[in-house]
C-alpha cells in the first residue's frame, strides 16, 4: 500500500514530459486526505457531487481548482458558481445557459468540458457528436460570456479490454479535433480531453489525454 503523496508523485512523474494534468479525485474522502494530496502538490480535485464539494472547499487552501465532474442538474448550479474552476459535465445547452446566469450573478468565468457518452453502457451519460453540434450551432451558445468551453471529457467502459478503451479514448479525442476545427480553431483555450481513470489512463495518455482523473490509485479503494 503506498503513502497518498507517493501515489500522487509517481502519476507525476509518468506526466512529465507530456501536457497532461491530474485530477485528483476526491469524492467520498474526508477533508484530511485532500489536505494530505494538496501538501502532496496536487492542486486539481474533481468530485462528483455538488453538496461534498461546496462542504470541502473552505477547508482547503484557496489556489485549488475545483472540477466537477458529475452529472449537474441546473438547479443546484448555483451553489458551486462562486468557486467552481471546471465543470467537467456539460451535456446540454439548458446547463450552459444556467452557469453562464450564475457565473455573471459572481461576475466570474468558468470553464466547462463537452461530455460525451462513449461508452457501450446505457448508463452513462453524455452527448453525441451531433447533439454537441447542435449546441455549438445554435444563437444562445455564440452569447455566452461568462462560461468559456475548454474541451471534452468522457467516460469510458468499465472493462479491462484494452482494445475496447484504446478505441472509446481514440473516439473522444476524434471529436474533439473535429470540434476543435470546426467550432474553435482560433480559441487556444479549447484544448482539454479530460479522459483516463485509475484503471486506465496509460492508455488515456497513450491517446492524447490532457486530465486524467484519478482517485482509487492514489487514496485506495472507496
Ligand atoms: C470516480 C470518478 C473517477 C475516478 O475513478 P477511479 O477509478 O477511482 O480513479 C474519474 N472520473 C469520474 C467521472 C468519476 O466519477
Amino acid at each position: 500500500m503506498h503513502s497518498i503523496a507517493d501515489s500522487i508523485h509517481r502519476i507525476q512523474e509518468q506526466l512529465r514530459g507530456t501536457s497532461a494534468r491530474l485530477v485528483v479525485v476526491t469524492k467520498t474522502h474526508p477533508v484530511e486526505r485532500l489536505q494530505v494530496a494538496y501538501a502532496a502538490g496536487a492542486r486539481i480535485f474533481g468530485e462528483n457531487r455538488v453538496q461534498e464539494m461546496t462542504a470541502k472547499q473552505p477547508e482547503l487552501p484557496a489556489d485549488v481548482e475545483w472540477h466537477l465532474i458529475g452529472h449537474l442538474q441546473t438547479n443546484k448550479v448555483k451553489y458551486i458558481a462562486p468557486f467552481v474552476h471546471t465543470i467537467q459535465s456539460i451535456d446540454s445547452l439548458k446547463l450552459l445557459l444556467e452557469v453562464e446566469r450564475q457565473a455573471a450573478k459572481y461576475n466570474r468565468e468558468i470553464a466547462g468540458l463537452l461530455q460525451f457518452h462513449i461508452a457501450d453502457e446505457e448508463t452513462k451519460t453524455g452527448l453525441t457528436l451531433p447533439e454537441a453540434e447542435e449546441i455549438l450551432r445554435s444563437e444562445e451558445f455564440r452569447n455566452l460570456r461568462h462560461v468559456r468551453l475548454s474541451g471534452v471529457m468522457g467516460i469510458a467502459t468499465f472493462t479491462t479490454d484494452e482494445d475496447q478503451l484504446r478505441r472509446e479514448f481514440r473516439m473522444l479525442r476524434g471529436y474533439f479535433d473535429k470540434l476543435k476545427a470546426l467550432y474553435f480553431a482560433h480559441e487556444e483555450s479549447f484544448r482539454e480531453v479530460s479522459m483516463g481513470m485509475s484503471s486506465d489512463y496509460p492508455l488515456a495518455l497513450g491517446e492524447g489525454s490532457t486530465l486524467i482523473r484519478v482517485g482509487s490509485a492514489i487514496f485506495g479503494a472507496r
